[in-house]
């Protein structure tokens, strides 16, 4: 496989090392540290992140979910995990206009992650930065594509 899944590639990463960093997230690890600071992270697979508090209403996920389960959110039921039937496609994230669905992860092939990398190849090579793969654990199976 020469792809992973990738749930951010963050900019002008300052404490990922020395300079001025871009730092790649990776989905996907093995352990369970109780310290973990990217609990999202965990499950290698795209994942569906619900933000209750800033859906609009507006329904146009209903139509959108292939499991009809898709739907308003209410902020005061503190929703803050799909439901149980979800199988984290995305549809619903993807027609959502206020980011209350939002889907964690996307299946990025080495390429690409390069080009990306590219775009702040100046501030590297003037600060003596560089690129961090971080995770989620960056050597578990999953990321093979990125060893
Ligand atoms: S991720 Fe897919 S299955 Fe889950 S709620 Fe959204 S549209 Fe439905
Ligand atoms: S599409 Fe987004 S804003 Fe609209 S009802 Fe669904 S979750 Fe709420």
């Amino acid at each position: 496989m020469n792809t992973a899944v990738v749930y951010n590639v963050q900019r002008f990463s300052l404490h990922d090392g020395p300079g001025i960093r871009t730092t790649v997230f990776l989905k996907g690890c093995p352990l369970s540290c109780p310290w973990c600071h990217n609990p999202e992270s965990r499950d290698g697979r795209p994942q569906l992140a619900i933000k209750a508090d800033r859906c609009l209403g507006c329904e146009l996920c209903m139509p959108a979910c292939p499991e009809g389960i898709a739907g308003p959110l209410d902020s005061r039921t503190s929703i803050h995990r799909p439901d149980a039937f979800c199988i984290h496609c995305g549809a619903c994230a993807e027609v959502c206009p206020a980011g209350a669905r939002d889907l964690l992860g996307e299946d990025m092939g080495v390429a690409r992650v390069i080009a990306e990398i590219e775009r702040d190849r100046s501030y590297h090579a003037e600060s003596g930065g560089g690129v961090t793969f971080s995770g989620g654990e960056p050597i578990a199976n999953g990321n093979a594509a990125f060893q």
